[in-house]
């Protein structure tokens, strides 16, 4: 049987390159090995305060750009968390089979409740929610960011516990991180990963942003001290970043980047990973217009509701059997 493979894109803001390099060129790479499940975990987005209306346009948005990046809108199967009742509803079973501690180890959590007064309890039970939304259709792999690892994990833990109770139930998922690209660092802080919820819009190159904007983004980017441009994460974080940007959008290799930037300063490493990024997102930007103005995002998303809602439903009454709800 063809293998499973799922991933989503919070619709929590403007998509960045860290976005479609950690994600969507994963997908476009791999959809034709496994049958592809995409979808736009809105409700995960609330975990954080959303604007209903911006909410909405994002959903469709985000699908928009999937197609735009390359993703086939036939092949795979693309829809919205929430039109899913049974993510909700496994979600409430999973949580009832997690334990307090290990969802306190999620440095997501940690870092998204950092300094917050009042933190929402669905920041932490979020872990769960994907757990759900990626065991429900019984995924084998998951392609994610190295920031997602963590919950990947976890999604496998409650997996096998489950199993160890119930019987053979649920595909414990393998998470596919890239070699390159797994971490895009903030543009101003490259201590951090890039996200598009960041509070800083120069932090970020979002796939919408115009020339101008993404040229001063990176010129501005913070790098450091030294003059020379060689790849160490972790004593050259903005450097190796860029490098990071420019070896994935050339598609070559991180050695073949540092080698063409051997003698280059770095306001010439800067512009010439400009050049790339307005040269991938200009075209990207033009798809994209025209993909928003057709009538595809909507019967994309009706076709894959209709496509994945027996399979939740079948796992989620096979699920609800055997912890015994409702009727046998
Ligand atoms: P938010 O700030 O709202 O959490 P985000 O930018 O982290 O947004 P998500 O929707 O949480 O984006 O994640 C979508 C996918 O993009 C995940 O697979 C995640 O691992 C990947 N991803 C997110 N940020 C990066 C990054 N900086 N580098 C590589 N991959 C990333
Ligand atoms: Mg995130």
């Amino acid at each position: 049987m063809t293998k499973r493979l799922l991933t989503g894109l919070q619709p929590s803001g403007e998509l960045t390159i860290g976005n479609y390099i950690g994600s969507i060129k994963q997908v476009v790479n791999y959809e034709k090995e496994y049958e592809t499940f995409l979808f736009v975990p809105d409700m995960h987005s609330i975990t954080v305060p959303q604007d209903p209306e911006t909410l909405h346009r994002r959903v469709r948005e985000i699908v928009g750009m999937y197609i735009a990046c390359g993703v086939s809108p036939t092949t795979n199967h693309i829809y919205i968390q929430s039109e899913i009742p049974e993510h909700a509803n496994l979600s409430w079973v999973l949580e009832c089979h997690s334990y307090m501690g290990e969802l306190s180890r999620m440095t997501q959590f940690k870092a998204k409740s950092d300094g917050k007064k009042e933190i929402g309890c669905g920041l932490f039970t979020y872990p769960i929610l994907m757990a759900a939304d990626i065991l429900l259709y019984k995924a084998d792999f998951v392609p994610t960011g190295i920031d997602q690892k963590q919950h990947v994990e976890l999604a496998r833990n409650i997996a096998q516990r489950f199993n160890s109770r119930y019987g053979e139930t649920f595909v414990v998922p393998e998470p596919l991180i890239p070699k390159v690209g797994a971490k895009i660092r903030d543009l101003l802080y490259p201590e951090k990963k890039m996200s598009k919820s960041a509070e800083n819009p120069k932090s970020s190159i979002f796939l919408t942003d115009p020339e101008k904007a993404i040229r001063k983004k990176i010129m501005s980017a913070v790098t450091d001290s030294e003059t020379i441009v060689r790849f160490d994460e972790e004593n050259k974080p903005g450097v190796s970043n860029l490098l990071t940007i420019y070896a994935c959008l050339s598609e070559i290799t991180i050695e073949e980047a540092e080698r063409h930037f051997a003698d280059a300063r770095y306001g010439d490493l800067k512009k010439e990973v400009a050049d790339v990024v307005v040269e991938k997102l200009t075209a990207l930007q033009d798809r994209y217009a025209e993909v928003m103005k057709s009538g595809i995002v909507d019967e994309t998303l009706d076709r894959g509701r209709d496509y994945v809602r027996p399979i939740a439903q079948e796992t989620y009454d096979q699920v609800r059997r055997l912890v015994g709800l409702g009727r046998v």
